[in-house]
Protein backbone atom coordinates (compact mmCIF):
# COMPACT_ATOMS: atom_id res chain seq x y z
CA UNK A 1 0.00 0.00 0.00
CA UNK A 2 1.23 3.59 -1.14
CA UNK A 3 1.89 5.63 1.68
CA UNK A 4 0.21 8.73 2.44
CA UNK A 5 1.28 12.11 4.22
CA UNK A 6 -0.73 14.40 5.96
CA UNK A 7 0.44 17.71 7.34
CA UNK A 8 1.69 18.26 11.11
CA UNK A 9 -1.46 20.91 11.28
CA UNK A 10 -4.14 19.12 8.69
CA UNK A 11 -6.39 16.05 8.68
CA UNK A 12 -5.63 12.77 6.81
CA UNK A 13 -8.63 14.07 4.58
CA UNK A 14 -5.80 15.91 2.84
CA UNK A 15 -3.08 13.48 2.41
CA UNK A 16 -1.23 13.67 -0.48
CA UNK A 17 1.35 10.65 -1.41
CA UNK A 18 5.03 10.74 -1.52
CA UNK A 19 5.67 12.92 -5.00
CA UNK A 20 3.48 15.91 -3.92
CA UNK A 21 5.12 15.89 -0.24
CA UNK A 22 8.29 15.67 -1.99
CA UNK A 23 8.12 18.79 -4.57
CA UNK A 24 6.01 20.53 -1.97
CA UNK A 25 8.20 20.41 0.94
CA UNK A 26 6.24 21.91 3.30
CA UNK A 27 2.53 21.38 3.23
CA UNK A 28 -0.03 24.36 1.98
CA UNK A 29 -1.15 25.18 5.75
CA UNK A 30 2.51 25.24 6.47
CA UNK A 31 2.85 22.40 8.32
CA UNK A 32 5.41 19.65 7.84
CA UNK A 33 4.51 16.23 6.04
CA UNK A 34 4.01 13.10 8.32
CA UNK A 35 3.33 9.48 7.25
CA UNK A 36 -0.48 8.73 7.93
CA UNK A 37 1.20 5.36 8.95
CA UNK A 38 4.54 4.16 9.77
CA UNK A 39 4.94 1.38 7.25
CA UNK A 40 6.51 -1.66 9.20
CA UNK A 41 9.74 -3.15 8.40
CA UNK A 42 9.81 -5.29 5.28
CA UNK A 43 10.42 -9.34 6.10
CA UNK A 44 14.01 -10.50 5.87
CA UNK A 45 15.04 -6.93 5.87
CA UNK A 46 17.77 -8.09 8.58
CA UNK A 47 19.40 -10.35 6.35
CA UNK A 48 20.49 -7.30 4.25
CA UNK A 49 24.16 -7.86 3.14
CA UNK A 50 25.00 -4.08 2.63
CA UNK A 51 23.68 -1.07 3.49
CA UNK A 52 22.67 -0.47 -0.36
CA UNK A 53 20.89 -3.83 -0.52
CA UNK A 54 18.96 -2.88 3.00
CA UNK A 55 18.31 0.88 1.59
CA UNK A 56 16.44 -0.62 -1.33
CA UNK A 57 14.72 -3.00 0.74
CA UNK A 58 13.19 -0.60 3.24
CA UNK A 59 12.97 2.21 0.62
CA UNK A 60 10.80 -0.10 -1.39
CA UNK A 61 8.10 -0.06 1.39
CA UNK A 62 8.30 3.12 1.76
CA UNK A 63 8.14 4.66 -2.08
CA UNK A 64 6.00 1.63 -3.46
CA UNK A 65 4.06 3.48 -5.84
CA UNK A 66 5.39 6.23 -6.36
CA UNK A 67 7.51 5.34 -9.04
CA UNK A 68 8.37 2.21 -11.26
CA UNK A 69 10.24 -0.02 -9.40
CA UNK A 70 13.71 0.33 -11.57
CA UNK A 71 13.62 4.42 -11.31
CA UNK A 72 13.40 4.07 -7.53
CA UNK A 73 16.05 1.35 -7.45
CA UNK A 74 18.18 3.54 -9.76
CA UNK A 75 17.89 6.51 -8.37
CA UNK A 76 18.52 4.56 -4.24
CA UNK A 77 21.32 2.80 -6.31
CA UNK A 78 22.92 6.06 -7.69
CA UNK A 79 22.62 7.79 -4.74
CA UNK A 80 23.74 5.87 -1.64
CA UNK A 81 26.99 4.50 -3.25
CA UNK A 82 29.68 5.05 -0.32
CA UNK A 83 30.30 3.10 2.84
CA UNK A 84 28.42 3.52 6.28
CA UNK A 85 31.08 1.86 8.96
CA UNK A 86 30.05 1.61 12.50
CA UNK A 87 33.78 1.75 14.39
CA UNK A 88 33.43 0.37 17.80
CA UNK A 89 35.61 2.77 20.39
CA UNK A 90 38.60 0.88 22.74
CA UNK A 91 40.08 1.57 26.32
CA UNK A 92 37.37 3.31 28.79
CA UNK A 93 34.85 4.25 26.04
CA UNK A 94 34.49 -0.32 24.94
CA UNK A 95 30.71 -0.80 24.26
CA UNK A 96 30.35 2.45 22.44
CA UNK A 97 30.57 2.77 18.66
CA UNK A 98 30.59 5.52 15.85
CA UNK A 99 28.22 5.43 13.00
CA UNK A 100 30.52 7.29 10.45
CA UNK A 101 28.19 9.22 8.60
CA UNK A 102 30.63 11.50 6.15
CA UNK A 103 31.40 8.97 3.52
CA UNK A 104 29.32 10.96 0.82
CA UNK A 105 30.84 13.13 -1.70
CA UNK A 106 30.35 16.45 1.13
CA UNK A 107 31.72 14.53 4.17
CA UNK A 108 28.69 14.93 6.17
CA UNK A 109 25.33 13.18 6.70
CA UNK A 110 23.71 15.34 4.75
CA UNK A 111 24.18 13.37 1.76
CA UNK A 112 22.12 10.81 2.41
CA UNK A 113 18.96 12.57 2.22
CA UNK A 114 20.01 14.94 -0.09
CA UNK A 115 21.24 13.04 -3.09
CA UNK A 116 18.60 10.30 -2.67
CA UNK A 117 16.24 13.35 -2.35
CA UNK A 118 17.51 15.13 -5.88
CA UNK A 119 17.63 11.93 -7.76
CA UNK A 120 14.12 11.05 -6.86
CA UNK A 121 12.94 14.74 -7.68
CA UNK A 122 14.41 14.33 -10.73
CA UNK A 123 12.53 11.03 -11.53
CA UNK A 124 9.12 13.03 -10.59
CA UNK A 125 9.25 15.40 -12.85
CA UNK A 126 7.52 15.32 -15.85
CA UNK A 127 9.13 16.92 -19.01
CA UNK A 128 10.16 20.51 -19.42
CA UNK A 129 8.99 21.03 -15.97
CA UNK A 130 10.87 23.38 -13.27
CA UNK A 131 11.84 23.54 -10.08
CA UNK A 132 13.36 26.07 -7.55
CA UNK A 133 15.16 24.39 -4.54
CA UNK A 134 15.54 26.52 -1.79
CA UNK A 135 17.76 25.98 1.28
CA UNK A 136 19.15 27.81 4.40
CA UNK A 137 22.25 26.03 5.59
CA UNK A 138 24.22 27.04 8.35
CA UNK A 139 26.63 24.58 6.97
CA UNK A 140 26.67 21.12 5.87
CA UNK A 141 22.91 21.10 4.58
CA UNK A 142 24.06 23.77 1.48
CA UNK A 143 26.72 21.98 0.09
CA UNK A 144 25.07 18.54 0.11
CA UNK A 145 22.12 19.94 -1.46
CA UNK A 146 24.15 21.46 -4.19
CA UNK A 147 26.02 18.59 -4.91
CA UNK A 148 22.90 16.04 -4.79
CA UNK A 149 20.73 18.11 -7.13
CA UNK A 150 23.72 20.58 -9.46
CA UNK A 151 23.56 19.50 -12.44
CA UNK A 152 20.11 17.83 -12.49
CA UNK A 153 18.02 19.38 -15.64
CA UNK A 154 14.86 20.73 -14.62
CA UNK A 155 16.04 21.60 -10.92
CA UNK A 156 17.70 25.13 -10.18
CA UNK A 157 19.02 25.58 -6.34
CA UNK A 158 19.10 28.45 -4.58
CA UNK A 159 20.91 28.38 -1.08
CA UNK A 160 21.15 30.82 1.68
CA UNK A 161 23.66 31.00 4.12
CA UNK A 162 24.64 33.05 7.08
CA UNK A 163 28.22 35.15 6.76
CA UNK A 164 31.14 34.61 9.22
CA UNK A 165 29.09 31.59 10.51
CA UNK A 166 30.36 28.74 8.39
CA UNK A 167 33.72 27.32 8.50
CA UNK A 168 36.30 28.49 5.66
CA UNK A 169 35.91 24.55 4.31
CA UNK A 170 32.31 24.60 4.70
CA UNK A 171 31.87 27.98 2.99
CA UNK A 172 34.54 26.61 0.05
CA UNK A 173 32.13 23.40 -0.41
CA UNK A 174 28.95 25.94 -0.47
CA UNK A 175 30.19 28.24 -3.16
CA UNK A 176 31.80 26.29 -5.53
CA UNK A 177 30.19 26.62 -9.02
CA UNK A 178 27.93 24.19 -9.67
CA UNK A 179 25.95 23.76 -12.93
CA UNK A 180 22.03 25.00 -11.78
CA UNK A 181 23.15 26.29 -8.51
CA UNK A 182 23.03 29.90 -6.62
CA UNK A 183 24.75 30.86 -3.82
CA UNK A 184 23.42 33.42 -1.65
CA UNK A 185 26.12 34.55 1.51
CA UNK A 186 23.47 36.39 3.96
CA UNK A 187 23.99 39.63 6.31
CA UNK A 188 22.34 37.76 9.21
CA UNK A 189 21.78 34.41 10.76
CA UNK A 190 20.89 31.26 10.47
CA UNK A 191 17.56 31.76 11.62
CA UNK A 192 16.85 34.55 9.37
CA UNK A 193 18.15 32.55 6.27
CA UNK A 194 15.24 30.15 7.40
CA UNK A 195 12.84 32.80 8.09
CA UNK A 196 13.57 34.19 4.32
CA UNK A 197 12.89 30.71 2.77
CA UNK A 198 9.61 30.60 4.93
CA UNK A 199 8.45 34.01 3.40
CA UNK A 200 9.37 32.87 -0.04
CA UNK A 201 6.67 30.34 0.05
CA UNK A 202 4.26 32.54 1.04
CA UNK A 203 5.21 35.24 -1.49
CA UNK A 204 2.34 36.01 -3.66
CA UNK A 205 5.08 38.12 -5.93
CA UNK A 206 6.70 34.21 -6.43
CA UNK A 207 3.19 32.66 -6.97
CA UNK A 208 4.28 31.61 -10.34
CA UNK A 209 7.74 29.64 -9.62
CA UNK A 210 7.58 26.14 -8.28
CA UNK A 211 9.23 26.47 -5.17
CA UNK A 212 10.56 23.87 -2.61
CA UNK A 213 12.87 23.46 -0.24
CA UNK A 214 15.43 20.56 0.54
CA UNK A 215 15.37 21.58 4.22
CA UNK A 216 15.27 18.63 6.88
CA UNK A 217 11.70 19.94 6.54
CA UNK A 218 11.51 17.79 3.12
CA UNK A 219 10.35 14.23 4.00
CA UNK A 220 12.37 13.34 0.81
CA UNK A 221 15.48 14.01 3.15
CA UNK A 222 14.36 12.13 6.33
CA UNK A 223 13.74 8.83 4.86
CA UNK A 224 17.06 8.10 3.71
CA UNK A 225 18.54 9.13 7.02
CA UNK A 226 16.41 6.64 9.17
CA UNK A 227 18.17 3.96 6.66
CA UNK A 228 21.28 3.81 8.62
CA UNK A 229 19.53 3.07 12.06
CA UNK A 230 18.87 0.10 10.57
CA UNK A 231 22.27 -0.55 9.18
CA UNK A 232 23.70 0.24 12.56
CA UNK A 233 21.68 -2.02 14.64
CA UNK A 234 22.57 -5.16 12.41
CA UNK A 235 26.12 -4.08 13.59
CA UNK A 236 25.44 -4.54 17.20
CA UNK A 237 24.66 -8.16 19.34
CA UNK A 238 21.53 -6.44 21.39
CA UNK A 239 19.31 -3.51 21.03
CA UNK A 240 21.13 0.10 21.10
CA UNK A 241 20.88 3.41 22.60
CA UNK A 242 21.39 6.34 19.37
CA UNK A 243 22.86 9.17 20.36
CA UNK A 244 22.36 11.76 17.91
CA UNK A 245 23.87 15.82 17.70
CA UNK A 246 21.21 17.56 16.98
CA UNK A 247 20.36 21.03 15.58
CA UNK A 248 17.13 21.21 13.47
CA UNK A 249 16.20 17.37 14.68
CA UNK A 250 15.95 16.09 11.22
CA UNK A 251 18.06 13.26 12.70
CA UNK A 252 16.46 12.32 15.29
CA UNK A 253 13.36 12.80 13.85
CA UNK A 254 14.48 9.72 10.93
CA UNK A 255 15.81 7.85 14.24
CA UNK A 256 12.16 7.84 15.28
CA UNK A 257 11.09 6.82 12.25
CA UNK A 258 13.21 3.64 12.03
CA UNK A 259 11.43 2.76 15.50
CA UNK A 260 8.09 3.20 14.20
CA UNK A 261 8.87 1.43 11.76
CA UNK A 262 9.64 -1.54 13.84
CA UNK A 263 13.46 -1.21 14.94
CA UNK A 264 13.81 -2.28 18.61
CA UNK A 265 16.46 0.42 20.24
CA UNK A 266 16.88 0.87 24.21
CA UNK A 267 16.56 4.59 23.66
CA UNK A 268 18.06 7.80 21.74
CA UNK A 269 20.30 10.98 23.18
CA UNK A 270 19.53 14.23 21.86
CA UNK A 271 22.83 15.55 22.12
CA UNK A 272 22.99 19.74 21.61
CA UNK A 273 25.25 21.89 21.90
CA UNK A 274 24.14 25.45 23.91
CA UNK A 275 20.99 25.51 21.71
CA UNK A 276 19.56 24.07 24.24
CA UNK A 277 15.79 24.48 23.38
CA UNK A 278 15.06 20.71 23.10
CA UNK A 279 16.82 19.32 25.97
CA UNK A 280 15.30 21.71 28.42
CA UNK A 281 11.45 20.50 26.61
CA UNK A 282 12.65 17.11 27.52
CA UNK A 283 13.57 18.07 31.05
CA UNK A 284 9.73 19.46 31.30
CA UNK A 285 10.68 23.06 31.63
CA UNK A 286 8.28 25.43 29.72
CA UNK A 287 10.70 25.83 26.78
CA UNK A 288 10.49 28.57 23.88
CA UNK A 289 12.52 28.64 20.99
CA UNK A 290 15.32 31.09 21.30
CA UNK A 291 16.82 33.05 18.58
CA UNK A 292 20.58 30.59 17.45
CA UNK A 293 23.38 31.13 19.33
CA UNK A 294 26.85 30.79 17.42
CA UNK A 295 29.08 27.63 18.79
CA UNK A 296 31.74 25.24 17.47
CA UNK A 297 29.74 22.57 16.50
CA UNK A 298 27.81 25.33 13.98
CA UNK A 299 25.49 22.76 12.05
CA UNK A 300 23.92 22.31 15.31
CA UNK A 301 23.05 26.58 15.94
CA UNK A 302 19.66 26.06 15.73
CA UNK A 303 17.59 28.26 18.23
CA UNK A 304 13.79 27.27 16.94
CA UNK A 305 14.55 23.62 15.69
CA UNK A 306 12.14 23.02 12.23
CA UNK A 307 11.14 19.08 13.05
CA UNK A 308 10.35 20.11 16.49
CA UNK A 309 6.52 20.07 15.58
CA UNK A 310 7.14 16.74 13.41
CA UNK A 311 8.26 15.38 16.02
CA UNK A 312 5.70 16.21 18.67
CA UNK A 313 3.43 15.02 15.96
CA UNK A 314 4.85 11.38 16.38
CA UNK A 315 5.39 10.60 19.52
CA UNK A 316 3.75 13.58 21.70
CA UNK A 317 5.14 15.03 24.87
CA UNK A 318 5.33 12.12 27.36
CA UNK A 319 6.39 9.97 24.44
CA UNK A 320 9.13 11.78 23.84
CA UNK A 321 10.42 12.88 27.45
CA UNK A 322 10.05 9.06 28.10
CA UNK A 323 11.77 7.73 25.34
CA UNK A 324 14.49 10.64 24.84
CA UNK A 325 17.15 11.95 26.85
CA UNK A 326 18.65 15.46 26.30
CA UNK A 327 22.00 16.99 26.99
CA UNK A 328 23.41 20.44 26.17
CA UNK A 329 27.35 20.42 26.00
CA UNK A 330 29.25 23.85 25.86
CA UNK A 331 32.05 24.42 23.76
CA UNK A 332 35.02 23.91 26.42
CA UNK A 333 33.19 20.57 27.10
CA UNK A 334 33.05 19.82 23.17
CA UNK A 335 36.80 20.92 23.16
CA UNK A 336 37.27 18.36 26.33
CA UNK A 337 36.02 16.15 24.80
CA UNK A 338 37.43 16.14 21.31
CA UNK A 339 40.66 15.73 23.51
CA UNK A 340 39.69 13.12 25.79
CA UNK A 341 38.20 10.81 23.04
CA UNK A 342 41.51 11.14 21.01
CA UNK A 343 43.99 10.40 24.14
CA UNK A 344 41.99 7.66 24.99
CA UNK A 345 41.36 5.62 21.80
CA UNK A 346 43.28 7.74 18.82
CA UNK A 347 39.78 8.28 17.62
CA UNK A 348 39.52 11.96 15.79
CA UNK A 349 36.27 13.56 16.13
CA UNK A 350 34.80 16.38 14.87
CA UNK A 351 33.06 19.09 16.77
CA UNK A 352 29.56 17.64 16.35
CA UNK A 353 30.23 14.33 16.81
CA UNK A 354 32.35 15.13 20.13
CA UNK A 355 29.21 16.82 21.53
CA UNK A 356 27.56 13.27 20.85
CA UNK A 357 30.33 11.26 22.75
CA UNK A 358 30.09 13.93 25.50
CA UNK A 359 27.20 13.29 26.34
CA UNK A 360 27.37 9.42 26.25
CA UNK A 361 30.00 9.64 28.82
CA UNK A 362 28.32 11.89 30.75
CA UNK A 363 24.89 9.59 30.94
CA UNK A 364 25.91 6.27 30.18
CA UNK A 365 26.31 5.38 34.06
CA UNK A 366 22.55 5.25 34.55
CA UNK A 367 22.19 2.73 31.55
CA UNK A 368 22.50 -1.30 31.91
CA UNK A 369 26.42 -2.00 30.65
CA UNK A 370 25.14 -4.49 28.21
CA UNK A 371 23.62 -1.91 25.98
CA UNK A 372 25.74 -1.32 22.79
CA UNK A 373 25.84 1.99 22.46
CA UNK A 374 25.51 4.27 19.28
CA UNK A 375 27.08 7.65 18.41
CA UNK A 376 26.19 8.84 14.90
CA UNK A 377 29.70 10.71 13.70
CA UNK A 378 27.43 13.65 11.56
CA UNK A 379 30.63 15.46 9.71
CA UNK A 380 34.00 14.31 8.75
CA UNK A 381 36.74 15.93 11.18
CA UNK A 382 38.94 17.38 8.30
CA UNK A 383 35.61 19.96 7.82
CA UNK A 384 36.84 21.70 11.16
CA UNK A 385 40.64 22.17 10.87
CA UNK A 386 40.76 24.85 12.83
CA UNK A 387 38.50 23.07 16.42
CA UNK A 388 40.30 20.23 15.75
CA UNK A 389 44.03 20.99 15.93
CA UNK A 390 43.26 23.35 18.63
CA UNK A 391 41.79 20.78 20.40
CA UNK A 392 43.95 17.94 19.83
CA UNK A 393 47.37 19.27 18.70
CA UNK A 394 47.24 17.60 15.13
CA UNK A 395 45.28 18.04 12.10
CA UNK A 396 42.84 15.30 10.77
CA UNK A 397 43.61 13.41 7.21
CA UNK A 398 42.24 15.02 4.53
CA UNK A 399 40.32 13.29 2.39
CA UNK A 400 41.04 13.73 -1.47
CA UNK A 401 37.39 14.58 -1.99
CA UNK A 402 37.58 17.60 0.66
CA UNK A 403 41.06 18.92 -1.15
CA UNK A 404 39.53 18.83 -4.46
CA UNK A 405 37.28 21.49 -3.43
CA UNK A 406 39.73 24.31 -3.27
CA UNK A 407 41.00 23.50 -7.13
CA UNK A 408 37.63 24.30 -8.51
CA UNK A 409 36.83 27.99 -9.34
CA UNK A 410 33.93 29.63 -7.02
CA UNK A 411 30.61 31.64 -7.37
CA UNK A 412 29.03 33.36 -4.29
CA UNK A 413 26.69 36.41 -3.89
CA UNK A 414 26.02 39.38 -0.90
CA UNK A 415 22.44 39.86 -0.36
CA UNK A 416 20.98 41.38 2.94
CA UNK A 417 18.64 39.53 5.70
CA UNK A 418 15.45 40.26 3.31
CA UNK A 419 12.48 38.54 1.90
CA UNK A 420 12.65 41.22 -1.08
CA UNK A 421 16.49 40.81 -2.19
CA UNK A 422 15.52 36.58 -2.34
CA UNK A 423 12.44 37.11 -4.51
CA UNK A 424 14.70 39.39 -6.71
CA UNK A 425 16.77 36.60 -7.02
CA UNK A 426 14.43 33.98 -7.86
CA UNK A 427 12.77 36.32 -10.40
CA UNK A 428 16.03 36.72 -12.30
C1 LIG B 1 22.95 19.17 10.09
C2 LIG B 1 23.96 18.69 11.04
C3 LIG B 1 23.63 18.32 12.35
C4 LIG B 1 22.25 18.49 12.91
O1 LIG B 1 21.32 17.65 12.30
P1 LIG B 1 19.74 17.94 12.43
O2 LIG B 1 19.09 16.95 11.56
O3 LIG B 1 19.54 19.35 11.95
O4 LIG B 1 19.39 17.80 13.86
C5 LIG B 1 24.62 17.80 13.15
N1 LIG B 1 25.89 17.67 12.72
C6 LIG B 1 26.25 18.04 11.47
C7 LIG B 1 27.67 17.91 11.07
C8 LIG B 1 25.31 18.54 10.59
O5 LIG B 1 25.67 18.90 9.36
Amino acid sequence: MAVRYQSTRGSEADAVGFVEALQKGLAPDGGLYVPVAVPGLPEGWEQSESFQDLAQRVLGNWLEGAFDDDARAHAVRDALDFDVPVVPLEGPWEGVHVLELFHGPTLSFKDFGARTMGRLLAASLEDGEEVTIMVATSGDTGSAVADGFGGIPGVRVVLLYPDGQVSPTQERQLIVERQGVTALRVDGTFDDCQRMVKGAFADPALADVTLSSANSINIGRLLPQSLYYLWASLQVASPARFCVPSGNLGNLTAAVLAQLGGLRVSGFVAAHNANRFFPDYLEGEDADFEPSIQTLSNAMDVGAPSNFERLEWLLGRDRLQAHIQGMSISDDETMDSMARVYNQTGYVADPHTAVGLEAVRRLRYDWDTSEPIIVASTAHPAKFPESVSRAIGRNAEVPERLAAFWERPTSVREIPASGEALRDVILE
